[in-house]
């Protein structure tokens, strides 16, 4: 069995480094937040790192109220569903020809099971999920009719549920990597279960060009912060190169990434994200709050 690559809380989890320096301090949930930034590859993480299971208590414990406002039940599901969808379709618009009738698609924190959804009805993609939140996970499997499995990426690892592909034709992250304490150990399991000509949809939020202002943007969960240099180093150590990143200004970061080896090109990384350092970050953050941007 591999060694997993694991990171002190010191560490800059994409490229290992020590060097770094503070970017946020705050207190959340009683407990000092520090954010810090990589001297090296400019990968933004929590240093003030809590124990894995205070982070899984915290996802089972109201997390679909708290993100949703949504219950262990109908209501309010139709409203959030109409968001969702229009917001997958968002992102997935510059992808429009990577999504082939019949694919094998697995969601990893598939949520709502909006994406799912829209890639199973607008695609006809044949769709899995994998979602560790109980209410997200049930609602999309008694509403949504969508095969989810209720548990973490780790367990799903485990116990390979019954009719389960060992290997999908495209993967989708979207908004889970900003989750994960290793990215570089999650992803290259993530990379184990996808086919050698597979693809690899990714959103993450852009620390670069944040949609909220530095306090609203330093949340408790997100424990990960990318710009697009980190996010390519990090694909890079789990052989992965892009194929297409768009940036929304401002928002998240929207990636296609195959194996190497494939015949597609790789972007030029130089040309869309140089590492950014704690300055430039920092200039992007305090315009927001001068000009109370919130968009
Ligand atoms: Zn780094």
């Amino acid at each position: 069995m591999k060694t997993k690559k694991t990171t002190t809380e010191f560490q800059c989890p994409v490229c290992g480094s020590a060097s770094r320096e503070i970017l946020d301090k705050r207190r959340i949930r009683g407990r000092a937040h520090v954010n810090a930034i990589c001297g090296v590859c400019g990968m933004v993480w929590v240093v003030s790192r809590q124990p894995t299971k205070t982070y899984e208590k915290f996802y089972r414990s109201g997390y679909a109220v708290g993100v949703y406002g949504l219950k262990d039940g109908k209501e309010g599901l139709e409203e959030v569903l109409e968001w969702r969808v229009r917001r997958s379709r968002e992102k997935l618009a510059k992808f429009d020809s990577d999504w082939e009738s019949g694919s094998k698609v697995l969601e990893i924190g598939s949520g709502i099971g909006a994406l799912l959804k829209y890639l199973r009805d607008e695609y006809g993609c044949r769709v899995w999920g994998i979602e560790p939140e109980p209410v997200f996970a049930k609602l999309s499997k008694e509403e949504l009719g969508l095969n989810v499995f209720a548990g973490t990426f780790d367990r799903w690892s485990q116990k390979k549920p019954k009719g389960s592909p060992a290997k999908y034709d495209r993967i989708v992250l979207d908004q889970v990597l900003e989750h994960i304490l290793e990215p570089v150990d999650f992803l290259e399991r993530v990379v184990g279960v996808l086919e050698d000509d597979g693809k690899l949809f990714i959103s993450v939020p852009n620390v670069t060009a944040p949609k909220d202002r530095q306090k609203d943007f330093f949340i408790f969960e997100h424990v990960s912060s990318f710009s697009p240099f980190p996010l390519w180093l990090l694909l890079a150590r789990c052989g992965l190169k892009i194929v297409r990143m768009y940036a929304e200004k401002p928002g998240s970061l929207q990636v296609l990434a195959t194996k190497f080896g494939s015949s597609e090109e790789m972007i030029d990384i130089e040309a869309v994200g140089k590492p950014q350092d704690k300055i430039s970050i920092l200039k992007r953050f305090n315009a927001l709050e001068k000009h109370g941007n919130r968009s």
